[in-house]
């Protein structure tokens, strides 16, 4: 991996997706050729059309479940549908991106000496017992529920990059990315932070799971970008570092703030709780702070209030 982007060649797998546009965009600009991986299963073209026509920008439309050949300097691994809705409607073909996808892609970045990164995630904790979330701690994880196509997917293609990187076949970095929003997300994404933006500008009752209680601490997607390829570009090696912004809320004050960055009329309405959902959810950050000099700059008011613009936008 060179120091710098400019002239490296980067591929990105899911950079059709929702914080892969946004990565693209960043190391197209940071002078990087990129070539984007994806079956389109929950990205789209949308997120790439503002790169077709750009002569370091190449796509190729694969599924990482099957193996593949490119050169590339580095290799990042976004490959995975994201939000719950789209993890569990097809929860087989989500533990093959998650565990048959990152061997393949580990695979060929032993083989051809590429650095990979891995898109982790805050899940790998399950409903945490421990918070803030460390990265030494093991998580709790329902290992056989709605959940686990995902959460065990991802901790078993972080157990598969440990033992790479001990044994010296690859060189590995490990991003733990917390629940990151931002304009670009697709509007029947099914995430709280999308969910709730959509049916305030659409001015219908925002669904709160359970009785609202629940926290997450939300990034913002340029922030979590940031943090990738300072990751990648680090000597940070091949433990696990969290990505994500320390602020944490409730899922009912969210989705007050955004009714009042909205200016909508809309109300809440109490839904039951998906099973195995979290109760609490922080990254503790000094180890991304230490090792990569990272940490998020956006904070949630000024993030909502891009990310609605966003969607304002795009329903028109
Ligand atoms: P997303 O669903 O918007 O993007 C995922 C992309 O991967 C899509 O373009 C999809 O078409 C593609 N994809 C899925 N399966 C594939 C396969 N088998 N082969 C090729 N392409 C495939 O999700 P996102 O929010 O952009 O998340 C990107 C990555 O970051 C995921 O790996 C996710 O697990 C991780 N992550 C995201 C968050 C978050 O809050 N967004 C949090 C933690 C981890
Ligand atoms: N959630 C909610 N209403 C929605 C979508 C989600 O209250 O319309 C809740 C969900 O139950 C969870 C939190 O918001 O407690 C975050 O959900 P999201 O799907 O954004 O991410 P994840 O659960 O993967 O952290």
């Amino acid at each position: 991996m060179r120091s710098s982007l400019s002239g490296a060649s980067v591929a990105v797998t899911g950079g059709a997706g929702f914080i892969g546009g946004h990565l693209v965009a960043a190391l197209l600009a940071a002078g990087a050729r990129v070539t984007v991986i994806d079956n389109l299963s929950s990205g789209s073209m949308d997120a790439v059309r503002p790169f077709i026509g750009n002569s370091a920008y190449r796509f190729v439309e694969h599924d990482i479940t099957t193996p593949i050949e490119v050169a590339a300097d580095a290799i990042f691994n976004l490959a995975c549908p994201a939000s719950p809705v789209h993890y569990q409607k097809d929860p087989i073909g989500t533990w093959r991106a998650s565990v048959i996808g990152t061997a393949n892609l580990a695979e060929l970045a032993a083989r051809s000496g590429a650095r990979f990164l891995q898109a982790s995630t805050s899940e790998v904790y399950g409903d945490p017992l421990v918070h803030p979330q460390v990265e030494s701690y093991w998580g709790n994880v329902n290992p056989n529920g709605l959940r686990a196509c995902y959460d065990e997917g991802k901790r078993a293609a972080e157990a598969l990059l440990a033992d790479m990187a001990r044994l010296g076949l690859a060189e590995i970095r490990v991003a733990r990315i917390f629940n990151t929003y931002g304009p670009g997300m697709e509007l029947d994404d099914g995430r709280a932070a999308s969910n709730f933006v959509l049916q305030a500008l659409r001015g219908v009752p925002l669904t709160v799971f359970g009785d609202g209680s629940q926290t997450r601490s939300l990034c913002y997607v340029a922030d979590t970008v940031q943090g990738l390829i300072a990751l990648m570009q680090s000597d940070a090696g091949a433990e696990p570092v969290n990505i994500g912004n320390p602020s944490e809320i409730t899922m009912k004050a969210l989705a007050e703030a955004i009714i009042e960055l909205t200016g909508s009329q809309s109300e809440l309405s109490f839904l039951s709780l998906p099973p195995d959902d979290p109760h609490i959810r922080r990254p503790d950050i000094a180890r991304a702070r230490q090792r990569l000099g990272w940490q998020p700059t956006i904070g949630l008011e000024d993030g909502l209030g891009r990310m609605i613009a966003d969607f304002r936008a795009r329903m028109g």
